[in-house]
Formats: structure tokens, C-alpha cells, sequence
């Protein structure tokens, strides 16, 4: 079992200096407090912190960081209070402790959207002090190898929340003792006959493989020394959660997973790793495309190696990490490994600013999304995407996700790149936006002043950053043109009042009735005039006196303009607008589109945006500026009158086998007119209630084949 001198000699190990004392404090305090307590081992609850403790001891975190591990279930399981751990030990550790019983109440395994929601708050977390992060890993660690007592459902839900957020946090921040720790656990409780079968192959082979190793061993130090590089070679089993996945992923059997066994070659310094290389590769042959220089370009948790396989002694695929202790420790402790214990801060802020640039990113980015659906979405491409690294024409180095487009670099660079990129040469050649990027690709974007984000981007666009930008230059332009809209109606109800708009929103009265409304300011309240929510009159109605709100001219609704605004009631929701449903909309008479038409909106004065089919002639000539992106809304299916005109002979019974033709295709014919040419011709032309273009073509195919017909057509006005 545990005892208090372990965790003491640890930490005296690295930092003689410590505040022992406090920690015996801790000890002694935590003691106290879980005094009587049993975890479901049966083991003194005192274990469970005093193992947190020591795992963090072992990644050298500072004296703050240890004491609260020792502290870390006395607020959650004890009567202890948060105030009570300030005035024993100060207001930094009381933080720590409150952080690591916060995050403990966070629940994974919930709705989707709760999910998003904790996440955020970890992130939170995780942004105002990594230490909290560190704390909750290593108490996570400790509860994943005494998994065994709990119940199986509860096995199954720390091992899945362990897999699917912890495990993937401690890769991002490079902490890969943890990440490989909670990866095996996991498996064991999440696939216990796999995990079972592995570790049965596994021991089976135990002594031949242990022969092996130390044969491989001795040849490289053998020849490391004769080279004059001192240098540490262990061998060990790729861990089980590795094999695993390489078994799933290549659909293999136990028996092909080739390289099982990797070698590790520790030295003291950078130039060596490369002599170590060669030296390895003048020994056995390597396996091309295999090697990778982790060294020349570090992963994103700033992971450092050389990485290489080669055919080894026995004729199988062996692989050799190459790496400086100082790298091994970044590589094992990641972040961890940067926390200078003493200070109890980073070493030297600015230079390794870096190590928390994706905590960084993710701050900036959370607070441009509201919904924590996206929020969540974009986190865990952040979280579980490998990288490409890529260049700027000046040689920068950018790394951005697998997958990445040029727009996610042109973002990367920044926003104004973004949202001005109209083209992307990838090593000198032109490629589509949508191009997926390699590594070592270099990259070059074309800009444009004038040009958008285009909402297609959206479908293909990797990085978080990327996809924020573009909903957030979305969303405003959607925000600008409702406002615009709104501003249009409300100048149109004020003359006819003969009012100024600008006079009008002055009044204090405006903010009054934005407010009861449930709007911050005017601006609010325009956008959702352009929407239709509000109708301009009713703030009339509101703002001005009683008895004040003469007409100019007779104000009384003509038959007309009922039918208007109740068309326009009825058009809502049939067409969005820039991805807006609720806008109030019109229909053009030159054109009059029908579902399934290419259309195009165009923003009017007073009558909100106008529908056009997308080469109107009039749409044409309208002002570019004024044109926006609308579609037909599928969820809402409607029915439009369609104009048809047929030419045929002259002749009695053409009108009867017409109307056959058009009602067969179970269309309603809502107006019919007839005429007669010259050349003894008939021209009618027919109104029909059709729910879209494709429903129309059978319409015309079906008049077509009528006996006697000269021509049909489809007449936009
Ligand atoms: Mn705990």
C-alpha cells in the first residue's frame, strides 16, 4: 500500500526545496476527512488521493498542484468546505480543489447537448488553470486501475467517458503515459474478450519475444557504442489499445500485426538522433515511407521523435523511436513536463505561449459560437483530428487538421484572407477550394477585395476557426439585410403617415417598446421587422399618441392590399432567405417562379425581398448589391399558379381534351381564356395550381400529346 513517504521521496526526487510541510498538512488534513471511509476495494479511501498525488509527482508538478490531489474529494465526499482549504492553505489551492470538484460533476455521458455544455465548461477549466486538467487526468487514471469493484454499468461508463474525452484531452496535451494507461483500461472494460485474447497471445509469446528483445538490444548498443553515441535502448509491446486498433482498422488477425514491438533509443543530443538513424538504417534495411522526422516538425502537442521501421535480424517489420531524454520527457508528460515546479508557472511565457495555443484556439472560438451543439462539433474535430503541415509561399510553417482545404490555411493566416479568397495555387498549380491538403504542400491563396465566404465552404471547410468565420460573416450579412428590409417597411408605413423613419426611431418610446418586445436596441427591432415578427404599424401604433396617426391619404384597407398582405402572410416560410425561413417575402410577376426554379431575392423597398426566377430579365436589371441568396424551404411544400400557354387548331372538343389532359395529371385549373387567330388557330392560355417544376413538365408533356395541338409552353408572366 501507499504510504506518505512515498509521495514525499518523489517529490524530494525533483524539487528538494518543497514545501514538505504543507504537503504533510495535506496528508494529514485529508486523513482526517475521509477518516472511516472505504472505496468499493476496500481499501482506506486515503489511497485514492495519496495515488493522484503521486502521479502528478512523477510528472514533477509543482507542491500547489500535489497538495490539491491530496485534497481533491474532501470538498465532493467530506464536510469539508471550499473556505476551510483557503484558510488552511491558501487561495491557489483552494482554486485547484474547487476546479477538480467542478470538473468531477461534469457528466459525459448525457444528451448530446448537455455533452456540449460540460465540455465547454472543461475547456473553461482547462483555460483558467491547466493544473485542474492535470488533477482531474491523474484521479481519472487512479479510478480507471481500480475500475474492477465497481459495477459493470459503471465500468462501462467510466470507460467509455475515459476513451472519449479524457484519453484524447491527455493526447492533445501530450501526456501520453496517461493517454496509453486510460486507452488499455478502457479496452479491458469496453471489449473484455478482445482485451482477453490479446493479453492470452501476448503472454504465450512472452519468453521468445523477451529473447528477441534483448538480441536486438545488445546489437544496437553494441553498435551505438562503436559509433561513439551513448545512448538508453529499451524495447517493449506496442500497448494493447495499438494493437487493437490495428487490427480493426487493416481488418487482421492477431498473427499479421506486424511490428508488436518497438524500440525506444534515448540519447543526449539532437545531432545524435540523426547519427542514431543512420546507424540504425546501416543495420537493417528500412521499410520506405516509414520514416517520419517528428523532429524537423513536432506534432501539434509539440511531440518530438524520429520515427523509422526497419526488416530487422529476423526478417520482421521492427520500428525505432530515436529521441533526446529531454524530448522523451515532453513526449511522456507533454505539457506536464513544461510546468516549472518551483515558479508554479510555465517556464518563459512567451516561448511556450505555444503549448497552449490550442487551449487559445479553443477559447477564441467558443465564444463565437453560442450553440454548444456546433460547439461540441467543432471541439472534437480540434480534439481527434490528426495534422498536415503546410507553407506559406514565404516558407511559414502552418499546421492545420487532416483534411484541411486551402480555405482552412487562408483562415489560418488570417480572417481577412478568409473571407477574401477566391482561389488557391497548391504548389504552383491551381486547385478547387475544396482540395484536400498534404503535407508539404505549398500554398499560395488568391484574394479578392470584393469577394464573400461562400455558405458552400461550410460543406467542405475542416478547421474550427474556418467554419466560425464563415457562419459569423454569415450570420451578420444575413442580420445586415433583415435590418435592411426592416428599415424599407418601416419607411414605407411612415410615409404613408407622412413620418420620418429617422425622426421616428429617435423616439425614446422605440427603445420602450424594443424592450417589451424582448429586443436590446432599435437595431434588434429592424431586423425583426425584415423577418416579419413585427409589423411597422404596430410600432406606430405604440410610439405615437392616440388620435396622431393620420393618414395622409384614406388609410382604409382596399380589397387589394388585404389580399396582399394575406398573400404575403401565406408566402412565409416557403422560400428561405440567406437560410432564413421566417422573412417576408414576394413572388416577381415577370417571372413568377415556381418550386424548382433556380431563384434569386432581391431586397425591395417596403415589400421585403422579391423572388425571382434567377435570369429574370428584370431580376437582371435590378442593383447587383440588392440581390441576395434565397432557396425553396423543402419542409415547407406550397403550391404556386403557373401560366401555360397552348396553341392549337381551332376545332370543337381541343378545350374539353385539354382541360382531360391537364386535370388527368391531378392539377387544378384555376383560370382559363381563349382566342382565336387569323390563321384559324386557338390560343389559350391556363392557370394552373402546381406544386412544382417537375409537376409542371408532366403538365406539358401530357397537353403535348393531345391530338391537334400546335405548341405548349410555360409563360413567365
Ligand atoms: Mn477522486
Amino acid at each position: 500500500m501507499l504510504r506518505l513517504d512515498d509521495l514525499l521521496e518523489a517529490v524530494a526526487a525533483y524539487n528538494p526545496d518543497a514545501d514538505f510541510d504543507l504537503i504533510k498538512k495535506a496528508y494529514v488534513f485529508a486523513a482526517k476527512a475521509h477518516e472511516g471511509q472505504k472505496r468499493r476495494s476496500g481499501e482506506p479511501f486515503l489511497t485514492h488521493p495519496l495515488a493522484a498525488a503521486l502521479l502528478l509527482a512523477k510528472m514533477r508538478l509543482d507542491v500547489a498542484s500535489i497538495v490539491a490531489a491530496l485534497l481533491h474529494d474532501t470538498v465532493e465526499d467530506t464536510g469539508v468546505t471550499l473556505e476551510e482549504v483557503e484558510r488552511l492553505f491558501g487561495n491557489e489551492i483552494r482554486q485547484l480543489v474547487d476546479g477538480v470538484t467542478k470538473l468531477g460533476k461534469i457528466k459525459f455521458t448525457t444528451s448530446e447537448e448537455r455533452q456540449a455544455e460540460n465540455f465547454r465548461k472543461m475547456i473553461m477549466a482547462m483555460a483558467q488553470d491547466i493544473r485542474v486538467i492535470l488533477i482531474k487526468l491523474a484521479d481519472r487514471v487512479h479510478n480507471m486501475r481500480t475500475l474492477d469493484s465497481m459495477s459493470e454499468t459503471k465500468q462501462a461508463e467510466i470507460a467509455q467517458e475515459s476513451m472519449d474525452i479524457y484519453a484524447p484531452i491527455a493526447n492533445r496535451l501530450g501526456i501520453q503515459e496517461f493517454k496509453v494507461e486510460m486507452e488499455d483500461l478502457a479496452l479491458k472494460f469496453l471489449k473484455p474478450e478482445f482485451y482477453r485474447m490479446i493479453d492470452e497471445q501476448v503472454s504465450e509469446r512472452k519468453e521468445k519475444r523477451e529473447k528477441y528483445i534483448t538480441s536486438v538490444k545488445e546489437m544496437m548498443t553494441r553498435a551505438m557504442r562503436e559509433n561513439s553515441v551513448p545512448c538508453e535502448v529499451t524495447g517493449r509491446l506496442k500497448h494493447y489499445f495499438s494493437i487493437h486498433r490495428k487490427m480493426e482498422s487493416q481488418n487482421i488477425p492477431f498473427d499479421e500485426v506486424h511490428d508488436l514491438i518497438a524500440f525506444r533509443i534515448l540519447v543526449d543530443t539532437l545531432p545524435q538522433c540523426y547519427e542514431a538513424l543512420g546507424i540504425i538504417h546501416s543495420l537493417w534495411r528500412p521499410i520506405p515511407g516509414r520514416f517520419k522526422d517528428y523532429i524537423a516538425m513536432p506534432k501539434a502537442n509539440n511531440y518530438q521523435s524520429l520515427h523509422t521501421t526497419v526488416i530487422g535480424p529476423e526478417g520482421e517489420r521492427v520500428e525505432f523511436q530515436i529521441r533526446t531524454r529531454e524530448m522523451h520527457e515532453i513526449a511522456e508528460h507533454g505539457i506536464a513536463a513544461h510546468w516549472k515546479y518551483k515558479e508554479g508557472k510555465l517556464a518563459g511565457e512567451t516561448k511556450d505561449e505555444m503549448k497552449f495555443r490550442w487551449i487559445r484556439r479553443l477559447l477564441e472560438w467558443q465564444s463565437e459560437l453560442k450553440d454548444p451543439a456546433e460547439f461540441l462539433d467543432t471541439v472534437k474535430l480540434d480534439l481527434f483530428a490528426d495534422d498536415v503541415y503546410v507553407f506559406t509561399p514565404k516558407g511559414e510553417l502552418k499546421e492545420l487538421p487532416r483534411g484541411s482545404t486551402p480555405i482552412d490555411f487562408a483562415y489560418a493566416v488570417h480572417t481577412e484572407v478568409g473571407n477574401a479568397c477566391v482561389g488557391a495555387r497548391v504548389n504552383g498549380k491551381i486547385v478547387p477550394l475544396s482540395y484536400k491538403l498534404h503535407s508539404g504542400d505549398s500554398v499560395e491563396i488568391l484574394t479578392r477585395k470584393d469577394m464573400r465566404p461562400n455558405r458552400d465552404w461550410l460543406q467542405f471547410v475542416k478547421t474550427s476557426k474556418a467554419k466560425a468565420k464563415v457562419r459569423q460573416f454569415l450570420k451578420l450579412e444575413e442580420h445586415t439585410q433583415s435590418k435592411q428590409v426592416g428599415w424599407e417597411l418601416l419607411e414605407q408605413a411612415c410615409q404613408k403617415h407622412g413620418l420620418s423613419p429617422t425622426k421616428l426611431l429617435k423616439e425614446p418610446a422605440v427603445l420602450k417598446y424594443a424592450k417589451e418586445n424582448g429586443f436590446k436596441e432599435e437595431e434588434s427591432l429592424l431586423s425583426a421587422m425584415g423577418y416579419g415578427k413585427i409589423l411597422p404599424e404596430d410600432l406606430l401604433g405604440f410610439v405615437l399618441p392616440k388620435g396622431e396617426l393620420k393618414p395622409k391619404e384614406s388609410v382604409k384597407e382596399t380589397t387589394l392590399s388585404r389580399l396582399a398582405r394575406k398573400i404575403a402572410r401565406r408566402t412565409l416560410g416557403q422560400v428561405k432567405v440567406s437560410g432564413v425561413s421566417d422573412m417576408l417575402i414576394s413572388f416577381g410577376k415577370c417571372c413568377n417562379p415556381v418550386p424548382g426554379d433556380a431563384i434569386t431575392g432581391y431586397v425591395t423597398r417596403g415589400k421585403g425581398v422579391s423572388v425571382h426566377v434567377h435570369d429574370c430579365s428584370k431580376l437582371l436589371s435590378t442593383d447587383p448589391d440588392r440581390r441576395i441568396f434565397v432557396e425553396w424551404d423543402a419542409s415547407a411544400p406550397i403550391s404556386r399558379i403557373a401560366k401555360i400557354k397552348v396553341v392549337c387548331a381551332d376545332r370543337p372538343g381541343m378545350l374539353q381534351a385539354m382541360t382531360e389532359a391537364i386535370t388527368s395529371q391531378g392539377v387544378n385549373i384555376a383560370q382559363a381564356t381563349a382566342r382565336t387567330t387569323e390563321e384559324h388557330n386557338a390560343v389559350n392560355t391556363f392557370d394552373v395550381e402546381i406544386t412544382g417544376v417537375e409537376q409542371l413538365r408532366h403538365v406539358l408533356k401530357s397537353l403535348e400529346r393531345v391530338k391537334g395541338i400546335i405548341s405548349v409552353e410555360r409563360v413567365r408572366s
